[in-house]
């Protein structure tokens, strides 16, 4: 893409010629595609929840609060599930909204991967109960400790294991793995779940991706846990990255550089 400038060359209010000056705008163009697709996402998303709250609330008021009780629960339980699924949505557009700008301030401490590991799972173990899921810690005891910002480092394993668990089937297992390698440690969520098409692979960490959207939405979730995740990991001088096989399962790891 170019876009072009006419300048004119006058001298004393004569026109004496024309200089033509060029740009390439092909990165500009780019990146403003960007934007109008996340904006167009970002409508999008928002715009289901609020329209469910909204028809909802007003059946609610039209009629049904005397009227038929049970279903006015049914229907105000709808409502707060919408409810929060927005709070979801706003508060990860916030955080990645954060993140690009660059305004978030990482702390570098010396921190205990099996430390994070542990909270986070305390955090999730309901979940996890709630389908008869198994979470085993075993593999991050004793892993080498990590330069991180503890509070963004618990947020990425928050996301990979509520992955885990959100897409793994009831009776499943998930585990963590950890190699030191290189001055680097590997951190890796691995679940028994469904697993991930090849060709979905490349795009996963992207804003908005999901594989079975209608799954994720039902799941609670807002596609934006990944890109979170990649962000963080990215600003720590870390990589992310997945293996996993339709019917096999998935391995979501990241890097950290070792303390
Ligand atoms: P979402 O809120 O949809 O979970 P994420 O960015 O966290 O958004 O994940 C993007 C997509 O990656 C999900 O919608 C799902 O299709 C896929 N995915 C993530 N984690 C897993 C997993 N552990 N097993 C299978 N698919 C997964």
């Amino acid at each position: 893409h170019v876009l072009t400038h006419w300048v004119p060359l006058l001298d004393n209010g004569e026109l004496q010629g024309v200089v033509a000056v060029f740009h390439d705008i092909t990165d500009l163009t780019k990146l403003e595609n960007i934007r109008r697709d996340f904006v167009a996402n970002v409508s999008h998303e928002l715009r289901t929840p609020v329209t469910v709250i909204k028809g909802y609330a007003e059946t609610l008021l039209d009629s049904l609060m005397e009227s038929d009780p049970e279903r006015a629960r049914k229907f105000i339980e709808i409502i707060l599930s919408h409810s929060e699924r927005l709070a979801a949505l706003i508060g990860d557009l916030l955080t990645l909204s954060q993140l690009e700008a660059g305004n978030m301030n990482l702390e570098q401490a010396t921190v205990r991967p099996e430390q994070v590991a542990k909270h986070t799972m305390e955090l999730l173990e309901p979940k996890a109960a709630q389908k008869r899921i198994a979470v085993d810690c075993s593999g991050v005891e004793g892993a080498p400790a990590v330069i991180a910002d503890p509070g963004r480092l618990e947020q990425v394993m928050v996301n990979l294991l509520d992955n885990a668990i959100k897409y793994t089937p009831e009776g499943g297992s998930i585990s963590f793995t950890v190699k030191a390698d290189n001055g680097m440690v590997r951190i890796g969520v691995k679940d028994t779940g469904p697993g991930i098409p090849a060709k979905d692979l490349p795009r996963l960490f992207e804003r908005f991706y999901r594989v079975d959207a209608a799954r994720s939405r039902n799941e609670g979730g807002t596609g934006l846990g990944l890109s979170i995740v990649k962000h963080i990991i990215q600003l720590h001088g870390g990589t992310v990255g997945v293996e996993s096989e339709p019917g096999k399962g998935s391995e979501f790891w990241f890097t950290l550089k070792q303390a």
